[in-house]
């Protein structure tokens, strides 16, 4: 029984990654449960070794710990294969392009897979293939869903019905890689993380990712999807925002201030500590409106 945060290291947390982190490590804390840290690094080109560490050190120093070894998802390409040959999957050929020209039919649904790949006769998947590495790209490996929609239980959300298509599970291209969507649910299982608790931008993949998991024959967690944090125009807060990382705010508050700071963005007023918040903190009165900086 174990809650987790899994940051992508492609540079510094800012203040809501850093609040949905706190709050995952409340969640898990407050219920008895395990905390484990996962370093999302499949995306090799956006991820450095030095982003991970700064990210961990920057957790450390708000008073977040984890149970046991963080897990680099860069080790476990050997479990994403297994687990894809377990799945009925197929190759996509798809350009970006072809998709958004295949996603403009009236019948398809805004970020949907159409399907143009699944069906292919074996003569035109060789030439295709062939066309591909002519161009030395590969092509992507895709799910045959057998769905289109899947239910799931969000905690703050309540029961949701998300879309699932036949969604990517190795990127193509000239540099293949695993997708988030499987990995996340082959470490989720592996890791025995029971409670996931992320920001609410992700509450759309968590049908893909429960379909998955009843794929492969393990049980989704229990999803909580908390609201982001927003900048003055409403928009999601990025690094752009200015003063928004750790090291940034450090420059001109103490910690104690900054950690202050992230409690009252969750409803507590004057707590300066991560224990402190622990002994107060309350799941069921989380405001469900995001947070503006
Ligand atoms: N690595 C993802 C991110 O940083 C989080 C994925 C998840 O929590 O499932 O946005």
């Amino acid at each position: 029984m174990a809650g987790r945060y899994a940051p992508s290291p492609s540079g510094d947390l800012h203040f809501g990654n850093l609040r949905t982190a706190l709050l995952a490590w409340l969640f898990a804390r407050s219920e008895g449960k395990q905390f484990l840290m996962r370093v999302e690094d499949i995306d090799e080109q956006r991820s450095s070794k030095e982003s991970a560490e700064s990210q961990l050190a920057d957790l450390s120093a708000l008073g977040l710990d984890w149970d046991g070894d963080v897990l680099y998802q860069s080790t476990r390409y050997d479990a994403y294969r297994a687990a894809l040959e377990k799945l009925d999957t197929y190759e996509c050929y798809c350009s970006r392009r072809d998709i958004q020209e295949a996603s403009r039919a009236p019948h398809v649904a805004p970020g949907v897979y159409p399907g143009t790949c699944r069906e292919l006769k074996e003569e035109e998947r060789v030439e295709k293939r062939a066309t591909l590495a002519a161009q030395n790209r590969h092509p992507a490996i895709r799910l045959r869903a057998q769905v289109t929609s899947f239910d799931f239980y969000d905690r703050l959300c309540g029961p949701q019905t998300g879309p699932v298509d036949d969604f990517i599970l190795l990127r193509g291209g000239q540099e293949p890689g695993w997708a988030y969507n499987l990995a996340v649910v082959v470490d989720d299982a592996f890791q025995g993380v029971d409670q996931v608790v992320r920001g609410d931008d992700l509450l759309d993949s968590a049908a893909r990712q429960a379909y998955l998991g009843s794929l492969l024959g393990t049980p989704a967690p229990e999803y909580i999807h908390v609201p982001l944090v927003l900048n003055a125009h409403g928009q999601r807060l990025a690094k752009r925002d200015g003063a928004v990382t750790l090291k940034e705010m450090l420059i001109d508050a103490p910690l104690h201030t900054i950690f202050s700071r992230l409690a009252s963005s969750l409803g507590y007023e004057g707590v300066n500590s991560a224990p402190q918040l622990l002994e107060i903190f309350d799941p069921t009165t989380l405001s469900r409106e995001p947070f503006i900086y």
